[in-house]
């Protein structure tokens, strides 16, 4: 048996080799055939001129640059019918080197999923790889190669907006989702369901100084490797055939120039060997931040720093030919790069048929399969997270007669995709999202009424709505109120000092509270809010960010408890805005406060608790659980052995439910400081009522370890806390154990 294995594996490594080797031969023998310009031309991206429906015009230089081989890549380019007006141009070319069609895909195509912050939010791995398999299964049979996803992050600081498109602020559990999602949009690469996948963006740019978006990122070699590194490793580790590089400067190098980043590290210590691609028009931005005197020498740094492709600022296509002709770039750089990009050419098999992902059959039932939007239902329920939920407000009873809908966001279709969701020119998106009205109608049948006021608008300062959703109220048995953000506030270039409710929405709430009716309220948005006001004042909240294409659906599943809600925040909710950036697995000081209100020469704030609203891991569920009989099997460890950890969770509720189990460690004592918690292992399991399951997990080496006073990657002897809990500030089990020399 051993033997056939063995054989089956070295058979396997074998055609795998083989089939790398034909490829690299081909790549070469092409290579040999192409001149500077025509290289330079792989490296070099542009944007598409993707407008309306029925053939479209392109642009007549482009046209005359495909066909001349100048351009190696291009984005915004959607559809098999536009994809291939492209690429047949390309097979105009002397080379016929194919196209490859770029996009950002992040959080479905046609089919939405949540934003990927509300994914996160639902611990759930598989259905996270799922989902992005969707999203790679319609993109890639609409012609498109390539996704810019996933956005691996980190984010700590809820004023940034694109914490909305990361998984959050935790890089275990931002690297566990990390590498799910590569795997899900690449499947098998080179398959028809399948698209590479882009790490972005290469790095740290979640940690722009204010939360301002491409701000500059001033950070310790320590938290880079500890904690922002993390997650593209995982990705790597994946099989991530892109990277993307970003806008920030790291330490006064922008990343797009930076070659310890791409050089050093990902193509060199990490071995990466797929390309990496600039941010959009990052390489040119290098003049504005002070660090290339022109175009040439950000062309120029670019390279050199290890950045293969160009997107859209024209800095390669230009300049790159004149460097080469002055000997201030090597060849060797650029046939590098072109290898690189030609490479993935090959193994998604442009080569033996460049319009393999363009068949308007497959398009056609890719993007109108009904098991896509069933899997976007199930995780978009997932995604929610129950915040509060007094007096057993929810889940609603199915016996309610009146049902007042109230809100801004209530009849809304297109604003439950949130920001970076595909617009394809052909959907009618109000047909084609579920809005919240429609998901209770549809829920709810002719069993209830359902009454509707829209209260006052996202913004502004207008209360005439009120008396109209007062008197709306008043007839209800019960209240369900959508307010937030619009969906265009969260995202790229949508940094926010001042995160409160927009507009008069808190004023909305509590002009409905004075009503006596019990209110559930639904928060929609792409990012942590601060709603102190409502927190304290409302029995129910449920946090449901933006859903997607089933977003109504989803929404009235957890209302009415066809779904008991399981979601756990992957990013900590601030009191204030003051607090931030604020994150849970933060490292003590010499002068601890021992409780939340000292404050006297103490490390806290004197007008403000020290910890979060809603902390990191925090959700409630319609069902309870109890956690007991915490066992380790052994409380002495060498560095090359294990710990076993087992424990019982109860269901002690009435309902079938989910819970995500979090398992924490603290390293007591370090050559450095260590963080005071840290998550290092988790599991969702379901129980119903009554049930109890056994949860094992294993503690090893790799957990213990850290980057050492010396930077180097290993254990310390010393002792550990283990906590086990419900979230990061819910530990309900706790042990100790002691790694020995
Ligand atoms: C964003 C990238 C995105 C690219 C292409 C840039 O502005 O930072 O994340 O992939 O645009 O649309």
């Amino acid at each position: 048996m051993k033997k056939i294995v063995i054989t089956t594996l070295l058979l396997t490594c074998f055609i795998a080799f083989s089939q790398q080797k034909t490829i690299d031969q081909k790549v070469d023998a092409l290579l040999k055939r192409m001149t500077l310009e025509e290289k330079i031309g792989q490296l070099n991206q542009y944007t598409g001129d993707n407008a309306a429906t029925g053939p479209i015009t392109i642009n007549p230089n482009k046209q005359s640059e495909i066909k001349a081989g100048l351009i190696g890549s291009m984005l915004n380019v959607l559809g098999t019918q536009y994809t291939r007006q492209y690429q047949e141009l390309a097979m105009q070319s002397r080379l016929k080197i194919p196209l490859l069609f770029g996009q950002d895909v992040i959080h479905g195509y046609k089919t939405t999923f949540p934003i990927p912050l509300a994914e996160a939010a639902s611990w759930d791995l598989d259905a996270m790889e799922l989902s992005a398999r969707i999203a790679a299964t319609e993109a890639a049979a609409s012609g498109i190669h390539w996704t810019f996803a996933p956005m691996v992050d980190i984010a700590r600081d809820p004023r940034w907006g694109r914490v909305m498109e990361g998984a959050g602020e935790d890089t275990y559990l931002g690297s566990r989702i990390a590498y799910a999602r590569v795997k899900g949009f690449q499947g098998k690469l080179g398959d028809v369901n399948s698209v590479m996948a882009c790490v972005k963006h290469f790095a740290a740019y979640g940690a722009a100084v204010g939360g301002r978006d491409y701000n500059s990122v001033d950070m310790s070699e320590r938290m880079l490797w500890e904690t922002y590194l993390p997650p593209f490793k995982a990705a790597l580790d994946a099989g991530a055939a892109t990277f993307m590089n970003s806008f920030n400067d790291i330490n006064g190098i922008p990343a797009t120039g930076n070659k310890y980043l791409q050089r050093d590290i990902l193509k060199g210590k990490w071995n990466f060997q797929g390309f990496i691609v600039s941010d959009w028009g990052s390489i040119g931005e290098m003049v504005n931040h002070g660090f290339s005197k022109d175009r040439k020498e950000a062309a120029l740094q670019a390279i050199i720093a290890g950045s293969d492709m160009d997107m859209e600022s024209n800095a390669y296509r230009y300049h790159l030919a004149e460097l080469v002709k002055e000997n201030k770039v090597p060849i060797a750089l650029i046939d590098d790069a072109v290898k690189r990009i030609l490479r993935k050419k090959f193994e998604l098999g442009l080569f033996d048929n460049p319009y393999k992902y363009s068949n308007p059959e497959r398009e056609q039932a890719a993007l109108n399969n009904p098991q896509h939007r069933k899997a976007a239902r199930d995780i978009a329920a997932k995604s929610i997270v129950l915040l509060k939920n007094e007096k057993n407000i929810l889940p609603l009873s199915k016996n309610i007669k009146k049902i007042a809908f109230i809100g801004p966001l209530v009849k809304e279709h297109k604003q439950n995709m949130g920001f970076w969701s595909v617009e394809l020119p052909e959907v009618d998106y109000d047909k084609h999202v579920i809005s919240q009205w429609e998901g209770l109608q549809n829920k709810i049948g002719n069993t209830a009424e359902l009454l509707y006021a829209k209260g006052c608008e996202i913004e502004g300062d207008n209360k005439d709505g009120f008396a109209e959703a007062i008197a709306v109220a008043n007839q209800a048995d019960v209240v369900i109120l959508s307010i937030g953000e619009r969906r265009d506030m969260s995202g790229e270039a949508k940094s926010r000092s001042n995160l409160r409710l927009p507009g008069v929405q808190e004023d909305l709430i509590k002009a409905i509270q004075v009503t006596g009716k019990p209110v559930v309220v639904l928060i929609n948005a792409g990012r942590p809010l601060v709603f102190n006001w409502t927190a304290d004042n409302l029995p129910a909240i449920l946090y449901t960010w933006w859903l997607g294409s089933e977003a109504g659906n989803a929404i009235a599943d957890v209302l009415f408890g066809d779904y008991n809600p399981s979601g756990k925040l992957p990013m900590s909710f601030p009191r204030e805005e003051g607090q931030i950036p604020i994150y849970y697995n933060h490292f003590n000081t010499g002068r601890p406060a021992k409780n939340e209100t000292e404050s006297n020469y103490v490390s806290a704030y004197t007008d403000l608790k020290n910890n979060s609203r809603f902390p990191f891991g925090y959700g409630l569920s319609y069902t309870s659980f109890e956690y007991s009989n915490l066992k380790l099997s052994k409380n002495k460890i060498k560095n090359t052995e294990k710990i076993e950890v087992s424990l019982n969770v109860t269901n002690s509720g009435k309902v079938t439910g989910e819970e995500v189990v979090q398992l924490y460690l603290r390293d007591k004592v370090g050559s450095v400081v260590r963080p005071i918690i840290e998550l290092k292992d988790f599991q969702k399991i379901e129980l119903n009522a009554g049930e109890t399951k056994i949860i094992k997990f294993s503690i090893d080496k790799e957990k213990l370890s850290f980057y050492n006073a010396g930077l180097q990657w290993g254990t310390e002897p010393g002792d550990f806390d283990l906590m086990i809990g419900s979230s990061s500030a819910d530990i309900r089990l706790r042990g100790t154990f002691e790694l020995v020399k």
